[in-house]
């Protein structure tokens, strides 16, 4: 694999760092999604749909840019190095491609154009109480009525269902089918009467989850997305590109090099943290890991470009990204010491308050209790090695 940049790559990435230098609204650098407004998130979102690059990874015909995939790296990069808000991706990178592979032509007619640019906020409702790993075994059930099903029983763990207009949702429509075919994937619009949404506080004191009871929910039956009781299929495809969505390489590299700038500040008996062996040592560890990682993510992205969706892969590139996100909070926290536990600036704030601590480290202890949630979400890593296990190493 040649991972050297073509003339016109460097000209392309040269294009997307200046777009980004020019166009990223500059209020929300180093901003936390869990203290942004609903508007706030959306900014870079709009801003993108604007150029029309909001999209990357989906067919042209849908809104796609056509870029390569070596194009679609450098996109990620750039975004990663200027510490742009990650957009949201319920709607691009979960229900869209399911919208539009899956799909009636009226379906993708009404639901894409809102997609694309921002104006229908998507949640995700997969999780129950009681059904997170073994998915299959959700109990909403929605029944047809005349040309509705009505939805009755709960979800729980739905991110950011607090601004949703639509969420994408797993329900049980056959319940004496096995399991995995009882299942339908339905829209609805969260304003129908019906649906509570209460928050969830988590331990670095954010408001991201929720949890969505549905009570006699009357969903019009055209929002039933493929055939009745195939939903497993849906939602398999979905996870996939989640799941594959999750490894976050490049935003891993610029935390490393945070990591790197802050230890390189904090003295050890007159030496810089970075420079002792110990330490260093550490860091070292998580930069092979995450060169090996973005390697296996380019196979995968390869392989993709030939038409071959993410498999049981994408639960590798899921497991070893996570677990390095998580060990550069872990390191940071072991960097800064007690210095972690202040709190980042909130968006507000004018610049003139005093702050303790190395330059960069305000919100680490967030940072690390925030993360612990990646081992868990998208499937949990446990499950992933049961995949692993099974479905590459054929045990
Ligand atoms: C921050 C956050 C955001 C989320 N956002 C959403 C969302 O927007 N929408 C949504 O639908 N869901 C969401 N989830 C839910 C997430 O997908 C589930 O939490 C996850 O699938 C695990 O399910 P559970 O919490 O029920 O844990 P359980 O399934 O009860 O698992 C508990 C523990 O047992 C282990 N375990 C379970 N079964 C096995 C097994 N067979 N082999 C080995 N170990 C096993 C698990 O790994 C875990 O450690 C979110 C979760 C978090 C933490």
């Amino acid at each position: 694999m040649d991972m050297r940049f073509s003339p016109e790559e460097l000209a392309f990435r040269d294009e997307v760092r200046e777009f980004i230098a020019n166009n990223y609204p500059h209020e929300l650098k180093g901003a936390r999604r869990g203290e942004m407004s609903k508007e706030d998130i959306l900014k870079w979102h709009r801003v993108l749909y604007k150029k029309g690059w909001v999209v990357p990874h989906w067919p042209v015909e849908y809104g796609g840019t056509g870029w390569t995939i070596t194009q679609r790296y450098i996109w990620n990069e750039e975004n990663a190095r200027a510490e742009t808000t990650p957009l949201l991706p319920f709607g691009l990178s979960m229900v869209g491609p399911v919208i539009y592979t899956f799909g009636n032509e009226e379906q993708k007619k009404r639901f894409l154009p809102g997609i694309l640019s921002g104006d229908d906020w998507w949640c995700q409702g997969y999780s129950e109480p009681g059904s997170g790993s073994d998915l299959a075994s959700l109990r909403t059930k929605a029944v047809r009525d005349g040309d509705h099903y009505i939805v009755n029983g709960s979800k729980t763990w739905t991110t950011l269902a607090q601004h949703a207009d639509w969420m994408f949702c797993l329900v049980r429509t056959d319940p004496d089918a096995k399991q995995q075919e009882g299942i339908s994937f339905l829209l609805i619009d969260m304003k129908t009467p019906g649906i509570t949404v209460r928050p969830i506080i988590t331990m670095d004191g954010s408001h991201e989850v929720n949890e969505v009871f549905l009570e006699d929910v009357k969903v019009p039956a055209e929002n039933l997305i493929g055939e009745e009781n195939k939903g497993w299929t849906y939602a398999k495809f979905l996870l996939g590109n989640e799941r594959s969505g999750i490894a976050g390489v490049a935003r891993s590299k610029k935390a490393i090099e945070r990591l790197k700038k802050i230890a390189g500040a904090e003295l050890v008996d007159g030496t810089p943290l970075m420079k002792t062996g110990e330490f260093s040592r550490k860091v070292a560890e998580v930069e092979i890991d995450l060169s090996a990682l973005e390697v296996t993510e380019l196979r995968t992205l390869a392989a993709e470009s030939k038409g071959r969706g993410p498999g049981p892969e994408a639960s590798i590139l899921k497991i070893k990204g996570t677990e390095i996100q998580q060990r550069i909070t872990e390191l940071a926290v072991e960097a800064v010491g007690n210095y972690a536990l202040v709190e980042a600036p909130r968006l507000e704030t004018t610049g003139n308050e005093f702050v303790p601590g190395p330059e960069g480290s305000q919100g680490t202890a967030q940072d690390y209790f925030n993360m612990r949630k990646t081992s868990i979400y998208g499937g949990s890593n446990e499950i992933q090695h049961n995949i692993i296990a099974k479905m590459v190493l054929g045990l």
